[in-house]
């Protein structure tokens, strides 16, 4: 399989140079050349699989320059790390599943990826006698993800920045609290749009970029996006048998794209009939279900919400639908992303129904969100984080009758306990190992807002050589 970058200026990659691009040169984002079909001969014999030899089987359809013993390997290594043993297990509440996805070391959605993600930079940069240091900039998630996926692995050194007093406290520790020699935290006297202004402005520097092997682990590497399409599949493999001949939708809280995206991704390979409808829910940063709903893309002033890690206005991954949409041509995509940067909008109102063939849209606000934790809570005697409310609060609006439905739970409830609380007036207790970990002592230095000072941190500590 080989890969190419929405805007035309970077082809014929293997699947590992998409990996160790990321970003494409051309400052598109990388996808396959073609999206391999899985016919139903093939699908209904995935039914035995477990989740590890379901990833496989979807995985190894994408990539054709790692041994297959080894993908195996990579692969059963980052899910053995999940407390449960069917890795993302569905419950059933009322009328909807639930795919719990919050059972990886960080307890949200984005450790599926970076487990395996971490495994692979390891693999890619032993067998090519590299080295990497990765940046990045975090507002809680997914810098504990990140670390987490790679904490004690050769080769690799993570610097993670978070805004001082800004994460949850249970965030906060599941980045310090990490003991490895790799793990670097830098606590910024700032906000976190000052984190990534600080990562940004190292990225910029080609020379010292070059000079200490710097790497990203952000949403757009395409191998985040491949381990996500496994579980919509699985998904549909495991609802219940009385709706197995009925096409399933998905309701996905959606910040920056990427989960939903890996969805539709699993639309396309599936035969027709197997996936219904993707529901997109956003909070009040709606500038998806606007597009969605009217074809609008225009940016608006970010909005701090109790869903924090879906409060974004431009979504990293949209430039990969958008080549879709546009009858995979790269040109147009181009013409649409400059100038989207240049006015903070593009109007494909035109579009609208070709978009609605797949998606559906919601924007749900905090009195919803709040709402729908505690009637879950009365009803079905379960919690729900505020993220993982908002695509099910979007389901209850929009789910068809007679349709099978699965929302995606992307946080375990603990990790934001406040909204939990203001909704069910409890405190969640804290698991075992969390609790554990919040009596660690945190392993951290403060700087200010500065990329200067981060750069001499990255020199005394960045890795040069094996
Ligand atoms: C990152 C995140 C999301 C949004 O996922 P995208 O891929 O950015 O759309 C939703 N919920 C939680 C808990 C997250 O951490």
């Amino acid at each position: 399989m080989q890969y190419q970058s929405t805007r035309g200026g970077v082809s014929s990659l293997s699947f590992t140079q998409a990996v160790m691009m990321g970003l494409a040169e051309d400052g598109g984002l990388l996808l396959p050349r073609a999206i391999p079909r899985i016919n139903r001969e093939t699908f209904d014999t995935w039914q035995q699989l477990s989740y590890p030899e379901l990833a496989f089987e979807v995985m190894s359809r994408f990539i054709d320059d790692i041994p297959a013993s080894d993908l195996k390997n990579l692969i059963a290594r980052a899910y053995s790390n999940f407390s449960s043993e069917e890795v993302t297990p569905i419950i059933h509440l009322g009328d909807l599943h639930l795919l719990e996805l919050f059972h990886g070391p960080t307890l949200a959605f984005k450790d599926i990826a970076l487990q395996f993600l971490g495994n692979v930079f390891e693999y890619l940069l032993e067998r090519d006698d590299q080295v990497l240091n990765i940046i990045g900039a975090t507002s809680g998630d997914t810098g504990s993800a990140a670390i987490h996926g790679v904490k004690g692995k050769n080769r690799i050194n993570i610097f993670i920045l978070h805004p001082k007093g800004r994460v949850s406290p249970v965030q906060e520790k599941q980045m310090t609290g990490v003991p490895d020699e790799n793990v670097y935290n830098v606590a910024v006297h700032g906000t976190f749009d000052d984190c990534q202004a600080m990562v940004k402005s190292i990225f910029g520097e080609v020379e010292f970029k070059k000079a200490y092997h710097l790497g990203a682990i952000n949403s757009i590497n395409w191998a985040r996006v491949l381990a996500q399409v496994v579980y919509y599949i699985y998904s549909t493999l495991h609802i219940t048998t009385h709706e197995k001949d009925l096409a399933t939708s998905f309701s996905v809280p959606t910040g920056n794209f990427g989960d939903i995206f890996a969805g539709y991704i699993a639309k396309k390979m599936l035969p027709e009939g197997i996936i219904s409808k993707l529901i997109l829910a956003t909070n009040e940063n709606d500038i998806l279900t606007r597009f969605v709903n009217d074809g609008d893309y225009s940016m608006q002033e970010v909005v701090a919400t109790s869903s924090p890690s879906m409060d974004i206005q431009a979504a990293s991954n949209f430039e990969r639908y958008l080549y879709y949409l546009f009858d995979s041509e790269p040109e147009r995509v181009k013409e649409a992303m400059t100038q989207f940067q240049s006015t903070g909008a593009l109007d494909l109102s035109g579009y609208t129904e070709h978009i609605k063939r797949d998606f559906q849209a919601c924007a749900v606000d905090h009195q919803q969100v709040v709402e729908t934790i505690n009637s879950h809570h009365q009803h079905h005697n379960y919690l729900l984080d505020p993220h993982t409310a908002i695509g099910v609060r979007a389901a209850l609006e929009l789910k068809k009758q007679g349709v099978p439905t699965v929302c995606l739970a992307t946080a375990h409830p603990v990790k934001f306990g406040e909204t939990v609380k203001e909704a069910t007036a409890e405190d969640i207790p804290l698991p075992e190992d969390i609790a554990q970990l919040m009596q660690e002592r945190g392993r951290c230095v403060e700087m200010q807002s500065d990329p200067e000072e981060f750069k001499t941190y990255i020199s005394q500590h960045g890795r040069r050589s094996a």
